[in-house]
């Protein structure tokens, strides 16, 4: 018997976002709109994603002894989420100062702050978590080493899934765990390295990741959906076409979808296919973990004939927000 359908080993920020005119150059001051702070960070946001979804789930993270931390600290319970496992103290918050021109392009400082912090001995002492999780899943806004304590702390039948976001070379250790190894198309060029090929495709990039020693591997490829590899083949995973007006926390939201379904008995394939729903559904709303939706409104999607139609899929109903 499981206690949390997915465990999150990861990241919780608090996301400091102004709107200016234009970016200040060196030595200048630019005056912007009033400050906005929303929960974010990978770990948080994906947690945050399956709650919503209706998963059963705890957050194995560090936050600072502050208002920041308490603000993350909260929204997680709000979300449903066990906080049981989220560490107090030994560094301030992690904090993204982000700031957002007219155009919407964004520039971000992130301070990792208590993510940094977040070791090895953490994780060992929070056995239990892992012992009564269905799946758990990671990314790599913590130490790489602490990734690698989680990969070697899972219980026998837990499923591993990794989206490694900020890319960098992966240990073959930890490779080998993941089932799958989640990658968008930057992420996936950065793991190929010197295998990248300008000429190849994501069916190729799929190919070689897997020969690297992951169980499975999903790219996914924001509108055109996404792909699934696995010792089983290659195969494609429907677009789903809405009016997207904010792709943040797309990729948070695909991946604790895809965990969450695959622990639930959904082969790859339909996990990825769920997930994709969930994506489409989050980038027609603004923000990331206000864009998460429940599974109620997956549902709608689905049911509006969202998948590969083109043009298809209005009427997805949305809290109290107009598309
Ligand atoms: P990331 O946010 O990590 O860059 P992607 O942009 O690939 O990841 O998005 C993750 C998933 O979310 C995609 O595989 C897709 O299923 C869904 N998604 C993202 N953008 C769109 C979009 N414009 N329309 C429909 N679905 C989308």
């Amino acid at each position: 018997m499981y206690d949390y359908d997915l465990l999150v080993v990861g990241s919780a920020n608090a996301d400091l976002v102004i709107g200016v005119e234009r970016r200040p150059a060196a030595g200048e001051t630019v005056l912007g709109s009033d400050l906005a702070v929303h929960p974010g960070g990978k770990g948080a946001n994906q947690v945050v994603a399956a709650a919503r979804l209706g998963a059963r789930t705890a957050l194995l993270a560090r936050v600072g002894d502050d208002a920041y931390g308490r603000l993350l600290l909260d929204s997680q319970r709000a979300a449903g989420v066990d906080t049981v496992g989220v560490l107090v103290g030994g560094a301030p918050t992690g904090v993204a100062l982000i700031t957002v021109d007219p155009s919407g392009d964004n520039s971000i400082v992130v301070s990792p702050g208590a993510n940094g912090r977040l070791t090895p001995e953490d994780v060992r002492a929070a056995a239990c978590l892992f012992q009564t999780s269905r799946v758990v899943s990671a990314q790599l806004e913590i130490p790489l080493e602490t990734v690698v304590a989680v990969a070697a702390s899972l219980a026998p039948d837990c499923r591993f899934v990794l989206n490694p976001s900020p890319p960098r070379p992966l240990p073959a250790v930890l490779l080998a765990a993941c089932d799958p190894l989640i990658v968008n198309e930057h992420e996936a060029r950065v793991l190929l390295g010197e295998a990248y090929d300008p000429a190849s495709g994501p069916e190729d990039w799929a190919r070689i990741l897997l020969a690297k020693g992951p169980r499975s591997v999903v790219v996914t490829l924001g509108a055109e959906g996404a792909l699934v590899a696995s010792g089983e083949g290659v195969e494609r995973v429907a677009s789903v076409r809405v009016d997207a007006v904010d792709t943040t926390g797309a990729g948070d939201s695909f991946t604790a979808a895809l965990a969450w379904k695959l622990g639930t008995g959904a082969s790859l394939a339909e996990a990825a296919a769920y997930a994709a729903r969930v994506g489409a559904v989050a980038v027609t709303r603004r923000g990331a973990q206000e864009s998460f939706p429940t599974a109620e409104e997956v549902e709608a999607l689905h049911r509006a004939g969202g998948e590969s139609a083109p043009g298809g899929a209005a009427g997805v109903p949305l809290r109290g927000e107009a598309l």
